[in-house]
């Protein structure tokens, strides 16, 4: 069974074409720029790599050209875009409806609608891109996989805010978390790897990319994760502040900043970006301090010391942990940035082996020493595949 994976976003439609059940990867590709100057589709397969630069005014035509890039000339993977038997849509915020992924219907569809206003960046793309995939392929099944699906077992001690109970009641302001298809993915690998039952394990995943993410698992569910009512909250990340004195705002207010600009600074001007002053990259800021770069070096140490707090804070709500998982882009390459983390916690019975952190980079592997009580570990994450599997268990 053919299963297409999409992940649309406000100006680009994400894409891999899987062959289920044995998860062969036939085509990945990106449409980027839709609606902007300059569109592009680039594909890779088996060794090949295709470029298309072509006008795409819109989502339903960028998914026509992802479908004739599939199907048809010299990047063609498939015979016929009709072996597509079911298409799994990545879809940010499924608001309290959803603890799974579920075969899209209208009821699904209003649903999704009635979410966008959390999740105003995110889920209106989402669902143009379902709209386009439903319009081209019509006899496929179309599944949504939610971002906050994986949290919806967080317990209400943990997912309220302490704002007055008629706010939650009233608007639904509450955590859901995000990342939970990575956070999911990652936490049963890992205890595939421990060899244990993933109903088992304590475990505290650490998703770290230009988003970033902590989670608690614990009984194979997530029992806390640090993003909140949006992906805002939890630990400093490439252009996001993480949790901040809410009262920072008004006084921001009252010194004459409007709300709109708060929002873009503390969304798109803070982070790693904001302190540095220089890039939301951890590959660039790392190169900075290298050179002697303090802003940079300030940037990353803040960055490191806000993910140690919530790895302290996560050991004390579950108890003890069996392993931390680090996994993104900057968890899984950023051997400098795991070390800081990692540094001086062998009160809570954590200890790196520095060798192996240095030689572990984008490959799964442990990290910590033999004699460590608790075992730290790089889990690649692989959100598309997590997709692909879901539809394909739904809709086989
Ligand atoms: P993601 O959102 O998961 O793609 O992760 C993006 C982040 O990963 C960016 O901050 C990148 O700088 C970082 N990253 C990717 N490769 C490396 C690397 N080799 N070393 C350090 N950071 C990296």
């Amino acid at each position: 069974m053919k299963v297409l994976v999409i992940n649309a976003g406000s100006s680009s439609i994400k894409y891999q074409l899987y062959q289920m059940p044995e998860a062969n990867v036939l085509a990945k590709g990106v449409v980027e720029r839709i609606g902007e100057a300059g569109s592009v589709l680039s594909q890779k397969s088996d060794s090949k790599e295709h470029v298309f630069e072509t006008e795409i005014k819109n989502h339903k035509q960028g998914m026509n050209l992802i479908l004739e890039t599939l199907a048809t000339g010299e990047s063609k993977v498939i015979d016929d875009i009709q072996d597509i038997q079911a298409v799994g849509h990545r879809v940010v915020h499924g608001g309290e409806e959803f603890s799974g992924s579920v075969v899209i219907d209208d009821d699904v569809i209003a649903s999704i609608e009635k979410f966008a206003d959390l999740a105003p960046l995110h889920n209106p793309p989402n669902l143009t891109g379902i709209k386009a995939a439903q319009e081209n392929l019509p006899n496929a099944k179309q599944v949504a996989c939610f971002d906050t699906a994986f949290h919806a077992s967080i317990p209400k001690v943990a997912y309220m805010y302490g704002l007055p109970y008629d706010i939650y009641e009233k608007y639904r302001v509450r955590r859901y978390g995000f990342h939970g298809t990575s956070h999911n993915y990652v936490a049963r690998r890992a205890a595939e790897v421990l060899g244990k039952d993933f109903k088992d394990v304590k475990l505290i995943t650490c998703h770290l990319g230009n988003g970033c993410s902590i989670t608690a698992v614990k009984d194979g569910k997530s029992i806390d994760t640090s993003m909140g009512l949006t992906p805002l909250e939890g630990v400093m990340m490439g252009t996001r502040c993480g949790d901040i004195d809410p009262a920072i705002i008004f006084y921001l207010k009252d010194k004459g900043y409007d709300v709109d600009e708060i929002n873009k600074m503390c969304n798109k001007q803070s982070g790693l970006l904001g302190i540095s002053g220089k890039s939301n990259d951890m590959r660039n800021l790392l190169e900075a301090v290298d050179e002697g770069d303090k802003q940079a070096e300030l940037a990353v140490d803040m960055f490191s010391y806000r993910i140690k707090k919530y790895i302290g804070m996560y050991f004390a709500v579950l108890n003890g942990v069996d392993a931390i998982i680090f996994t993104g882009g900057i968890g899984e390459n950023s051997t400098p940035v795991r070390e800081r983390i990692c540094t001086d916690l062998s009160a809570m019975g954590v200890k790196m082996d520095t060798a192996l952190n240095d030689e572990t980079v984008r490959k799964e592997g442990k990290i910590s020493t033999e004699d460590s009580s608790v075992n730290v570990y790089i889990i690649p994450t692989d959100e598309e595949y997590a997709i692909a599997h879901d539809t394909f268990e739904l809709t086989q």
